[in-house]
């Protein structure tokens, strides 16, 4: 009766069979390893296209034409993809969508980086997304990125993550003369400018003039990258925790890691499309980019092209006409597939319990995000999250409910309200997340598993 009557959340891990643990465990090294190979949105397009083409889906570009049962993808400039499973139902009766995002907060390099200064050559960064500047520094930090040369060649670059590569670091003052330095508030004790990475210090023998260093740093980038110092203008340089995600605790229960806002959600959303056969609803998956610094961008949510990959289908499918987009977008079902601000026992203090996902209980409904008062939630519909609710119920799959943090205390917010904004059911529903945006975030292996399940249960309805 009482079990019946209150909605008591309970620990995931209490009663599992051996075989349920097995497949968690399992599920997770396989994630483990996505994130380790996959630590920009550059990396994560080229992992996840790999996986939708092993797995039957096709460059929507080389289809001439679209049936029920066939599997599409784009990839909007190598930063973002979006792919569908064109369902048996009518499409004009709506999809049923899955978007996270695959850029994470880190550091980037500025347009113009390369500098020298008594004894040392150094890289000037700008960071990238919500980042609390003192956790990057003293820590080892890896270069990934592309430099594209005026004639188009694009070099790729990957340095600080095989064992006998170098690896980068900020330093940080010591706390024998950092007297000052403690005294500041934690925001500002760090400044953006003095977050410069440190890449060397030999100085160039056959050189009598000054910047000796950072000549010999140029020489080295040139002879093996074929790179000038120009060729940084066109670059994308993202700094990354050089430490690559692990399995955390005695009991391996959770897994740290780099990045896992979002890619958590993001690689459990595409397992659980890759799965997909016979479906009803026509499903799409969203992997999208610049949803740490707002989404803009025509990489972003907020551009275009995503409607453009939904029109292009409909195109396909020999069956476009005006407004049908629209249409489209209107009976829609969207989870928007981000993670969630878990309750952390030694701050607990922000969050109001009842209303906090915890690690190990499942997956998290998120009604609404936003701050002071829900500004800027698209706050989901009570029909909607009943709908929801009933395809977890059905399908036995854990899910808490969570706002994120007290009220006023701080906010946040995802891509949920740009679909909305075209008419489309959205809530968001993802992993909580310890030490989230620092550059070791940790989840719980159980829950990561119930969000692969709960997006597949969603895709089959
Ligand atoms: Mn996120
Ligand atoms: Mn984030």
């Amino acid at each position: 009766m009482q079990e019946d009557l209150l909605f008591n959340r309970k620990n995931g891990w209490e009663d599992l069979s051996e075989k349920e643990m097995e497949e968690i465990f399992k599920f997770s090294d396989e994630y483990i390893y996505f994130l380790n190979k996959s630590k920009t949105e550059r990396e994560a397009v080229v992992f996840v296209k790999e996986m939708l083409e092993n797995n039957g889906f096709r460059d929507i570009e080389v289809k001439q034409t679209l049936s029920k049962g066939d599997k599409v993808y784009f990839i909007n400039r190598e930063k973002s993809i979006y792919a569908a499973v064109i369902g048996n139902d009518l499409i004009e009766k709506g999809l049923n969508i899955i978007g996270g995002h695959i850029d994470s907060p880190r550091l980037d390099l500025k347009p113009n980086p390369l500098y020298e200064d008594t004894g040392f050559a150094y890289l000037k960064t700008h960071y990238y997304g919500g980042i609390k500047k003192y956790q990057w520094t003293a820590i080892p930090l890896a270069i990934h990125g592309v430099f594209v040369k005026a004639n188009g060649e694009k070099i790729h670059v990957n340095i600080g993550e095989e064992e006998n590569d170098p690896i980068f670091t900020i330093t940080d003052l010591l706390p024998h003369l950092a007297n000052e330095q403690m005294e500041k508030k934690l925001k500002v004790a760090i400044e953006g400018e003095n977050l410069n990475l440190l890449i060397g210090s030999i100085p160039n023998k056959q050189q009598e003039e000054k910047e000796t260093i950072k000549f010999n740093i140029m020489k080295l980038l040139n002879e093996k990258y074929g790179i000038k110092q120009r060729d940084f203008v066109s670059s994308e340089i993202e700094i990354v925790p050089a430490f690559k995600a692990k399995s955390l605790g005695f009991d391996k229960s959770m897994i740290a890691g780099y990045g896992q806002d979002d890619r958590v959600c993001s690689y459990t959303l595409i397992r659980a499309i890759l799965d997909l056969q016979n479906s009803e609803k026509t499903a799409v998956c969203i992997l999208s980019d610049k949803e740490e610094i707002g989404s803009m961008g025509n990489t972003g949510m907020e551009s275009q092209a995503f409607d453009m990959f939904i029109s292009e289908i409909l195109n396909k499918l020999g069956i476009n006409k005006p407004n049908l987009l629209e249409k489209i977008f209107f009976n829609s079902k969207m989870l928007s597939a981000d993670v969630d601000a878990g309750l952390d026992p030694i701050y607990a203090n922000v969050s109001e319990k009842n209303n906090a996902s915890l690690l190990g209980h499942g997956i998290v409904l998120n009604k609404y995000t936003g701050a002071r008062g829900k500004a800027g939630a698209s706050d989901a519909n009570a029909e909607y999250v009943a709908q929801i609710r009933n395809i977890f119920e059905s399908e036995n799959i854990p899910y808490q409910v969570s706002e994120m943090g007290k009220i006023d205390i701080g906010g946040g917010g995802t891509i949920a309200y740009i679909l909305a904004n075209k008419g489309i059911e959205v809530i968001d529903c993802g992993v909580p997340v310890l030490s989230m945006h620092s550059p070791y975030e940790v989840t719980s292996k159980f829950d990561v598993y119930c969000s692969y399940k709960a997006y597949k249960a969603f895709y089959n309805k």
